[in-house]
């Protein structure tokens, strides 16, 4: 009889590699990018991205090349127009993206300088869809979400990959599994298997192990759940990763192999820790990147966490602690600083500091200004980025209290803008000064609107935004924290320093330390007589990475810390 041949459900067939368009121009798929795709479950905030970028971390550590993509299901097309309160952050990359913040947890722990590119949402994908559809590239047919809208998914995955000329892409799935809006994304990754091969994609999915207070168990049912609901869109995960309070026992682990279809081995638990920086290591410990690499058929080496290792650690037992206070508008949700907060505990890292920072309501200041006095327990005063006017005038009480009492100061963005309503209020004596983002009827609009600005209307992705060149002074403060005379920074505003107060600003004392090359833009200040007084329209926070803190951070938690421990000058 002749043998009837066992098919292995697609496994046994040569992967594909389909074309891709660029510009107009075919293009050949990469053949040996390996994929790696991250689904959470159970709930939101497990952690998906601190675990995407920690695989990311295992791979570099064992020399391979990797970019991450994240990938919003919501319908905005960037993340630009949403509100930090609710949202988190707004992120942004050198090439001008406004993206979600986890680009820039993956910037920070890969030391990587991402695009735009690298944040796919729903938005983006209807609006090609549909600009195609109604250049007619689809005449006749009908557009649907399978092909049409998956085939543009994957379009942009594989055009990352084909750009970034990397060993693996990370994609970081948002939302948790079940979710609507995320559906026709894992369609799309369910199909990149069968096109790129078993060998080439790995999916990994995260899920909540919660203990419950009254036994103490573990409890695996609601992972068991979200497994089931990825296996019902087709997606058989091939590691699972717990994210518990503590490390799961050995019975959890064989309950969650058994129940998930995967070897124990492939099971993992990411459990809290002092420090973000460790997950990498204690995911690492546990076998994951011995795991990824032979799973992706990489060749497997020794991993090198030295450096790693030295930050990571710096944390665990730090020399002095530095006591910010950080006055904004969004101060209700942490994750809306999120790129400041690191940037502060990089700083305070390179100085053997904790970094503890107290996120205070602006409009504190405004209902009560004894309440200033508060101010009096801080290391030094932060005011963040922000837009509008609630809290400003709290904001700029806190200013002045910097000032006058001579308080370590780092004013970003907003805060440096802040900075300058105050100087030109309390010792310009103009009588009223603001920017007209906040009272358009001021007499003394110190801020205003940048001319470029004025006939904008559409709100997406127009303002002066990304990597911009600044002239730095010698001989100032500045100068001496980056130590060169030309730096490029990123931006994210629309209103700036009008230059009919540059004068009488810099006649009563104010330093422009910071200029865009052609002259036109201030883009820092600083006030020579003051302990540490300095701000910039930029935005530091954003090239900031661990054991490479960005120095105008830096600068300040080296100079709160100084000014504690009774130094008179700080010193750098
Ligand atoms: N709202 C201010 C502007 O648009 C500051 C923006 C910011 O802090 N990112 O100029």
């Amino acid at each position: 009889m002749p043998q009837k041949e066992i098919s292995l459900g697609g496994y046994d067939r040569k992967p594909h590699y389909p074309q891709v368009h660029e510009g107009g121009l075919l293009i050949f798929q990469n053949r040996h990018v390996k994929f790696v795709f991250v689904t959470g479950g159970v709930l939101s905030s497990v952690g998906k991205g601190i675990v995407t970028s920690s695989i990311g971390k295992m791979l570099q550590a064992r020399g391979f090349k990797v970019t991450v993509i994240k990938i919003d299901p919501y319908v905005n097309v960037d993340a630009g127009t949403m509100n930090p309160y609710i949202h988190g952050e707004v992120y942004v990359t050198d090439d001008g993206g406004e993206t979600d913040l986890d680009l820039g947890g993956y910037e920070r722990f890969l030391n990587l300088n991402l695009p735009k590119d690298n944040n796919i949402t729903t938005g983006q994908i209807y609006q090609t869809v549909i600009d195609k559809e109604r250049r007619g590239d689809f005449l006749g047919r009908c557009v649907q979400i399978v092909p049409h809208v998956t085939d543009e998914i994957k379009r942009r995955i594989r055009l990352v990959a084909r750009r970034s000329k990397v060993d693996v892409v990370l994609t970081e799935c948002g939302g948790t599994v079940g979710d609507i809006e995320g559906l026709p994304f894992l369609e799309a990754i369910r199909q990149m298997r069968l096109e790129a091969g078993f060998q080439n994609t790995l999916y990994v999915h995260i899920a909540l192990v919660p203990i419950l207070d009254v036994t103490g168990e573990m409890k695996t049912k609601p992972l068991q759940h979200s497994v089931n609901e990825l296996r019902r869109i087709g997606i058989q995960p091939d590691t699972i990763i717990a994210r518990c309070r503590k490390m799961i026992d050995s019975e959890v682990l064989r309950k969650i192999a058994l129940f998930g279809t995967i070897p124990e081995d492939a099971v993992f638990c990411s459990y809290n820790v002092s420090s973000i920086y460790q997950v990498p290591l204690i995911l690492d410990e546990q076998g994951m990147g011995k795991y990824v690499c032979k799973r992706l058929g990489l060749l497997e080496r020794k991993p090198e966490w030295s450096e790693w290792k030295k930050f990571a650690d710096s944390f665990v037992n730090p020399r002095f602690e530095v006591k910010i206070a950080l006055i904004g508008k969004y101060a209700g949700l942490v994750d809306s600083y999120v790129s400041m907060n690191e940037a502060l505990r990089h700083g305070g890292a390179a100085c053997q500091s904790q970094v503890s920072i107290d996120h205070i309501e602006a409009e504190t200041f405004e209902r009560d200004s004894s309440k200033l006095e508060i101010l009096k327990n801080h290391d030094g005063i932060f005011i963040p980025y922000g837009f509008g006017p609630r809290g400003t005038e709290g904001k700029i009480e806190a200013v002045r209290f910097a000032r006058e009492n001579n308080v370590p100061f780092l004013g970003i963005c907003y805060g440096f803008q802040m900075a300058v309503i105050e100087f030109a209020r309390n010792v310009c004596e103009l009588k009223g000064a603001n920017s007209t983002e906040i009272n358009p009827d001021t007499p003394h609009p110190v801020i205003d609107l940048m001319p470029e600005q004025r006939n904008i209307a559409y709100k997406g992705a127009t303002m002066r935004l990304g990597a911009h060149k600044i002239r730095v002074k010698k001989g100032t403060l500045a100068h001496k924290l980056y130590g060169a005379d030309e730096i490029q920074e990123r931006h994210r505003h629309r209103w700036e320093v009008n230059s009919d107060y540059w004068d009488t600003l810099k006649k009563h004392g104010l330093v422009f330390s910071g200029k865009s090359p052609d002259g036109r833009r201030m883009e820092i200040l600083e006030l020579p007589s003051k302990f540490f007084f300095f701000a910039s329209q930029f935005h530091g926070e954003f090239k900031s990475r661990p054991g490479n803190p960005d120095p105008e951070y830096y600068g300040f938690i080296k100079a709160c810390l100084d000014r504690k421990l009774g130094k008179t000058k700080p010193k750098f």
